[in-house]
């Protein structure tokens, strides 16, 4: 049976069609789609609106490729880690971060990931493959439900910064952030959603063009050419000229401002030079800086800037009328925090 089709690859009007086509009415197509998206059915036996007989047809033609949270993994700040087990067996991670006053969900976009940050796990593992929309969207889900079991309230935020690199996943990402913002999915408000990449260029630009409404974050780390190439080899083939070009375009359609993620480490980005050009570079196009502690993945060829260093940058870019933030890791204890997930569970 490994040809049946997924059938939420179907859009609603593509399974409005497969009813008519089967001599059924196209409104049977509608039943069928709230139940796969918002009622979020695992099973065709539980459509209880739909006779048995077209239960089981649909049994014969295709499958719900949905995820399983296989592995859950609580810390002690209130962190939660899923690991996922995908249909064919693969796994992914995703988290769910607690804060006083929001639930994020941080999901991921691909199984591992192709690009090659040296400070990042989940670099280590090779990219698999692309996980389709209701994979992305079963991640939200499950997270939303977990929210609101243990911090009894609804899910209120997404970030894009799981396993992998988003924007090489471009299509199915917007197709599951369509579902999820839609009515007929989760409902969810996209100025609630991030969607973090190391920088593709070409794809900022085609968001740009299709009046996105979500928020965009960009793994920066050094505004410096060599020092970004040294840490983020992808820098190479997309250089930070490239990349400017490209969140100027950005700002001019969107009007959004442009998160920059920033970890600061020892000897590699905590000098003068590596603040002036962050100063310089978030001139460009209306930005904010979200300086992010480091979580150390090995034996520490990366390590934390001291206080000062950090404090230097905090400082330096206040002065310059831009907005900063410091994140502090969650999950540490459980390797959920940034740049950790490895399937390690
Ligand atoms: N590929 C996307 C999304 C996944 S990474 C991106 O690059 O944005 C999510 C964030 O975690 C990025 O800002 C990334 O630079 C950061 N990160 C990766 N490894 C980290 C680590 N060890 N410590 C802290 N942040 C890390």
């Amino acid at each position: 049976m490994a040809d049946k089709k997924d059938i939420r690859a179907l859009t609603k009007e593509q399974l409005r069609n497969f009813f008519v086509a089967q001599g059924d009415k196209a409104f049977r197509g509608n039943q069928v789609y709230e139940w796969l998206w918002k009622k979020s059915a695992h099973s065709f036996e539980g459509m209880t609106n739909i006779s048995k007989e077209t239960r089981d047809m649909l049994e014969a033609n295709f499958t719900i490729n949905n995820i399983r949270v296989d592995q859950m993994q609580r810390s002690t700040d209130g962190t939660i880690k899923n690991a996922v087990k995908l249909h064919d067996d693969l796994v992914v991670e995703s988290v769910l971060i607690p804060t006083e006053t929001r639930t994020t969900a941080c999901v991921s976009s691909q199984v591992g990931c192709s690009l090659d940050c040296r400070f990042c796990a989940t670099a280590r593992l090779k990219r698999m493959r692309n996980l389709n929309p209701d994979e992305i969207y079963d991640q939200v889900v499950a997270i939303d439900n977990q929210s609101r079991l243990y911090h009894d309230r609804p899910l209120s935020n997404i970030v894009f910064m799981g396993m992998g690199e988003p924007l090489m996943n471009y299509n199915n990402v917007l197709k599951a952030i369509e579902m999820i913002t839609s009515e007929e999915g989760l409902g969810m408000s996209p100025k609630r959603i991030t969607v973090s990449t190391s920088g593709v260029p070409k794809m900022i630009k085609k968001m740009a063009d299709e009046d996105v409404r979500f928020k965009l974050a960009v793994s920066l780390h050094s505004a410096i050419d060599e020092v970004r190439t040294a840490i983020m080899p992808f820098n190479s083939t997309f250089p930070l000229k490239d990349l400017r070009e490209a969140l100027e375009y950005w700002y001019a359609k969107t009007k959004n401002r442009i998160t920059y993620e920033y970890v600061v480490w020892r000897g590699i980005n905590d000098s003068q030079k590596d603040v002036d050009a962050l100063v310089k570079f978030c001139k460009f196009a209306p930005s904010k800086v979200n300086l992010i502690e480091y979580n150390p993945i090995d034996d520490g060829e990366f390590q934390q800037a001291s206080d000062d260093a950090l404090n230097r940058y905090i400082t330096t870019l206040e002065k310059n009328g831009i907005t900063v933030t410091v994140r502090r890791s969650r999950g540490k204890d459980i390797d959920a925090a940034c740049g950790q997930l490895a399937n390690k569970s």
